[in-house]
């Protein structure tokens, strides 16, 4: 296995800054796995095992509210 196949494997941290977090849903909107979910006006992780790092809640967040590491 290669260094970046199993850099591939490793679960990814997922972090949502409540503070930063306006609640608009787009990153839950956007996520293809269903990984995140809204839940008290914020966006929470739910799923974090079934993330694909594909970036999308990071890009899209217009706050800088969410990492995916
Ligand atoms: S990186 Fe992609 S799969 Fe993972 S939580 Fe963000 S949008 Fe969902
Ligand atoms: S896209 Fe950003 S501001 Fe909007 S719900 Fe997701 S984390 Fe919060």
């Amino acid at each position: 296995m290669t260094e970046e196949q199993s850099a591939r494997k490793e679960p990814a941290v997922i972090t949502v800054k409540p503070e930063w977090c306006k609640g608009c849903g787009i990153c839950v909107a956007f996520c293809p796995k269903d990984v995140l979910e809204m839940e008290g006006g914020t966006a929470k992780v739910l799923r974090p095992d079934d993330c694909i790092k594909c970036m999308l809640c990071e890009l899209r967040c217009p706050d800088f509210a969410i990492t995916v590491e």
